[in-house]
């Protein structure tokens, strides 16, 4: 360990990176700044992201899954969708959250100022406050500005035409939708319209939804979800929009594009995240941006001024709230002059769709190009008593191993929960674990969770003797 420099140590942006890194850097006894521009903590993933997506998703999730009784001899009435009691709840959740950070921060004696920062210097940061300009010397500095939604340069300027914040208000139901990206956020977004009654188009420029999952999972997803979408259009590009009163007029390109612009009362656009390294007066810090946004650091989360970190969003992908809040600990103790280092082995990737869709470490496809040898173990859940039982055996968990040292490399699964499910995965890369490690292990049963220890039996080319 080494001391660290004297002065306040400020963090700048108040996300899940930001909280982490300002709460571990305070518990570890240095004193810390937090400047956050908005009235809230919590960044993208608590106000307008992880949080409040997975409220709508919960409710569409019952809302579907309550319809989906009927073949079990029990039905409602035509769900009554209330907008305004619907965004309470969701608000609800996220003030809860927000709050609890706030309590957080106080306890810890975290000074939060509320206002926008810009380095002045490699040791100076100006905030813009209600109440004029504060300026701040620093010892050591952690960034944690985030990310924004990129915004294509072509669409009009128009209510009906909404990122993924703009979605997240629910601004009323609408009959027909675009959903241009058809990443992660994108088809989560659609899913929650479509719980409420939305019909559904698609256009993504690549050959396939959800790009960077296994296509064997993806077709999993493809075949619940079908029944959504009027038009998946693939391999296809938004070129044009238009502002009309009958609606959003989209013009496509492409060889599954439709001939004519079609009419759409509401348009998301989930084309990506830009980071928001350019906006916070960095080169006069000395901390270098790539052309993008993004900030490079090393292993220990430095930039390229060492008293400088930075963290999250901003020094690149995955764009994920728990590979931020992994960062931000990492650069809040080695701020404190601890010897710590990012090294993660996998970060997990989940698609909070019906049913879910997750995967960490190597994927089959990444295998494949990169030339490693693998076994495979895949356990169906039709095999499955318990997914059975929940009316949901669509899925299947698979695991991939390398062939040499016999370790688990991978795992994915689609389903119910996979999301929950996948830690196992992880937990067992991190750990250098076998398929024995994992097969001998007993899992309850009758639970999801089996079927990771019954892929791994699988992979050592044991039947599978569920349910
Ligand atoms: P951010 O959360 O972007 O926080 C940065 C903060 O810095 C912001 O509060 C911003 O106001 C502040 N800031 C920026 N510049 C300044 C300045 N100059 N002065 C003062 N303050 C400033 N990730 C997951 O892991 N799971 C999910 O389920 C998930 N769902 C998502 C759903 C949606 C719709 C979206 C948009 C994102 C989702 N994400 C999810 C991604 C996740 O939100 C981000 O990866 C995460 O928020 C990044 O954390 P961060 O701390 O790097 O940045």
């Amino acid at each position: 360990t080494g001391t660290p420099p004297k002065g306040p140590t400020v963090v700048l942006g108040g996300g899940p990176g930001g909280y982490s890194a300002a709460f571990r850097a305070a518990d570890l006894g240095l004193e810390v700044i937090l400047i956050e521009r908005y009235a809230t903590l919590g960044g993208v993933c608590l106000n307008v992201g992880c949080i409040p997506s997975k409220a709508l998703l919960h409710s569409a999730a019952v809302l579907e899954e309550a319809q989906s009784l009927a073949s079990h001899g029990i039905s409602f009435g035509k769900p009554k969708v209330d907008l305004d009691k619907l965004r309470e709840f969701k608000s609800g959740v996220v003030s809860k959250l927000t709050g609890g950070l706030a309590g957080m921060a106080k306890a810890r004696k975290v000074k939060v100022i509320q206002g926008v920062g810009q380095f002045t210097g490699p040791d100076t940061i100006e905030v813009t406050t209600d109440k004029g300009v504060e300026k701040i010397e620093f010892g050591q500095a952690i960034i944690a500005a985030g990310s924004q939604s990129v915004k294509l340069p072509f669409m009009p300027d128009d209510p009906r035409v909404v990122d993924s914040t703009g979605a997240l208000e629910l601004p009323f139901i609408p009959k027909r939708m675009l959903i241009v990206g058809g990443g992660i956020i994108g088809l989560e977004m659609g899913t929650v319209y479509s719980a409420l009654g939305t019909r559904l188009d698609v256009v993504e420029m690549l050959d396939g939804l959800m790009p960077g999952a296994d296509r064997d999972l993806v077709k999993v997803w493809m075949k619940k979800n079908e029944h959504r979408f009027d038009n998946i259009m693939l391999g296809t590009k938004t070129v044009a929009a238009e502002a009309k009163k009958d609606g959003i007029h989209v013009t496509f390109e492409g060889p599954n594009a439709p001939d004519k612009p079609q009419v759409y009362d509401l348009v998301l656009q989930a084309v990506g995240r830009s980071p928001n390294g350019k906006a916070i007066g960095a080169d006069k810090a000395g901390v270098d941006v790539s052309d993008r946004g993004f900030i490079s650091v090393d292993g220990q989360m430095r930039t390229n001024v060492s008293h400088i970190f930075a963290i999250g969003d901003i020094v690149g992908q995955p764009m994920l709230a728990h590979k931020a809040v992994h960062e931000a600990h990492v650069a809040a103790e080695v701020a404190a002059g601890q010897k710590s280092f990012f090294d993660a082995r996998v970060i997990p990737s989940v698609a909070y769709t019906d049913p879910e869709v997750a995967w960490a470490g190597l994927t089959e496809e990444q295998a494949r190009s990169e030339g490693v040898k693998i076994r495979k173990g895949v356990f169906p859940w039709a095999a499955s008593g318990r997914a059975i039982a929940n009316g949901r055996d669509e899925g299947f968990t698979k695991l991939l191993f390398d062939e040499q040292t016999g370790r688990i490399v991978g795992g994915a699964i689609v389903g119910t929960g996979a999301g929950d499910l996948i830690s196992e995965v992880v937990l067992a890369i991190e750990m250098g674990a076998d398929s024995v490690d994992i097969g001998k292990s007993i899992h309850p049963h009758p639970t999801l969770g089996e079927s990771v220890g019954m892929a791994a039996e699988a992979a050592d080319g044991h039947c599978t003797d569920l349910p």
